[in-house]
């Protein structure tokens, strides 16, 4: 068990955060940390007790909190205490992490959030440097990213939203898969019913923005993998959306056709004929015995069949992701997969670090885990061929249990960012969500509210009638904005 005390200061959340990173549950361990503030120098004491020896750390920091905000106050105070129990712990275990002691999954919102408060570039990468002892080599893409986001989000309408459409099914279940998914193979028959309430929901929901006096400007069909529906289900999906919603104004409309062996000529023929501009073909790996290990049903052929028919129909931006860290692939075999597809010239690519949580069915040692040493090669070396082949990071998250506590990037080439996926990052819009396990997000007044959908199809459908009092709900709050 890991105890953390902690006297004069606390974050619990952070120190647990960082104690995991070194320690396992199971052990014994006891971290008691003292801190003080006097004459401009914060003082973090760290002792921990393990396996019968004591080790300390005793780290200074000098810092004004004169004319400062408290929010600012507190990342310093924080990143503080969790540098003192990083020192002391590397006492024990030699693990240097290229974030440093930054904690939270937007790095990029962290340099945001300095620029706000008044600090120059130089001065944010200082900060980045030297309080959260961040590499310069991620310090440079959170700052960047930082940067590509901000033009984003100034684009913002506030009186515009975005719908989330989450269809929950997968032809296969991949190893590693956290998210909402079921396999269609035991979930498929409840599709038809399941496409006949969404159909509902979307009635209900275009009630509800047209009753609030707002637009949608962004669709994304997410899920599980949107391309198991039939090009019939997806026509009834897409000409709702047209005959409830004014898609004219809608910039920017992407559907996941993740999984190479669901995609076909007929129904991306569809997603053209109904405006569909943007789709995500997901490899993960071009290795074909990685693609086998973790459960995806396609070959690496049927990557470049998917992408050529994708072409062909005339989608003139596709995302393609990866995972670096999949199970015993070496950073030369994740270099092969990036290689493979930046030949491909996609307008977007996503680098994403495997993340282990505990809803994937997949159990894997410390050993099996790529080690952080291999997850910081593949990641920079990412990092260098998209500068080299100008692709510009614009949108990045860190999860907190991936390996070597890295993170996901979105890269585009110039003019084809996806808006969607930095609001959902940033949360400066209202995002209704629809279908299976998606959460609406509604942004009001600096606040966000959340919404959940079940995540479940049959829950989905048994329930559909509090589907329509949530979206009661969601009037209410986004009507009294
Ligand atoms: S395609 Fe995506 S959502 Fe479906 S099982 Fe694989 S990782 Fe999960």
């Amino acid at each position: 068990m890991i105890l953390i005390i902690q006297n004069g200061y606390s974050c619990d959340y952070e120190m647990k955060l960082f104690a995991e990173l070194f320690f396992a549950n199971d052990e014994d361990v006891t971290i008691i940390q003292n801190l003080t503030y006097k004459n401009k120098i914060i003082n973090a004491y760290t002792q921990i007790i393990f396996d019968g020896n004591i080790y300390n750390e005793d780290y200074n920091f000098e810092f004004d909190t004169e004319g400062k905000s408290k929010k600012l106050i507190k990342k310093i105070f924080t990143a503080t205490c969790t540098k003192s129990l990083s020192h002391a712990a590397m006492k024990i275990r030699k693990i240097n992490f290229s974030w440093g002691v930054m904690c939270g999954i937007r790095p990029a919102k962290n340099a945001r959030e300095l620029y706000e408060e008044g600090f120059s570039k130089e001065e944010v990468r200082g900060i980045f440097e030297k309080v959260y002892e961040v590499s310069p080599e991620k310090t440079e893409l959170a700052l960047t990213v930082a940067e590509n986001e901000k033009k984003l989000l100034s684009k913002i309408d506030k009186n515009s939203v975005s719908l989330y459409i989450g269809i929950p099914f997968c032809p296969t279940r991949c190893v590693y898969c956290s998210f909402v998914s079921t396999d269609i193979r035991v979930s498929g028959k409840y599709m038809e019913e399941f496409v006949d309430k969404l159909l509902l929901e979307i009635d209900k929901t275009a009630e509800i923005i047209r009753d609030a006096a707002l637009y949608v400007d962004n669709i994304y069909i997410g899920g599980g993998t949107p391309t198991t529906l039939s090009p019939l289900y997806f026509e009834m999906i897409l000409k709702r959306l047209h005959e409830k919603f004014d898609l004219k104004r809608v910039k920017e409309f992407t559907v996941e056709a993740g999984r190479p062996d669901t995609v076909n000529e007929e129904k991306l023929i569809v997603l053209k004929k109904y405006g569909v501009n943007r789709i995500s073909i997901n490899p993960q790996s071009m290795n074909g015995i990685t693609l086998k290990k973790i459960g995806r049903s396609h070959s690496v052929d049927m990557v470049y069949e998917a992408y050529k028919t994708a072409r062909n129909i005339g989608f003139n931006i596709i995302n393609m992701d990866l995972i670096a860290g999949l199970p015993d692939e070496t950073p030369e075999m994740f270099e092969n997969s990036l290689e493979r597809v930046i030949e491909l010239r996609p307008e977007n690519i996503t680098v994403h670090s495997l993340c282990l949580k505990r809803a994937a069915n997949f159990k894997m040692t410390d050993n099996e885990l790529a080690d952080a040493e291999y997850m910081n090669r593949m990641l920079s070396y990412t990092q260098k061929r998209m500068e080299s082949e100008f692709y510009l990071p614009y949108y990045m998250y860190r999860q907190k249990n991936s390996s070597g506590n890295l993170e996901n990037v979105g890269y585009a080439k110039r003019g084809t960012m996806s808006s969607y996926n930095v609001n959902i990052m940033e949360e400066k819009q209202t995002i209704i969500a629809l279908g299976g396990g998606g959460s609406s997000k509604i942004v009001k007044g600096g606040r966000i509210e959340r919404v959940f959908n079940f995540k479940d199809p049959v829950e989905y459908i048994r329930r559909f009638d509090e589907i329509v009092k949530k979206k009661d709900e969601i009037l209410e709050v986004i009507k009294f904005e």
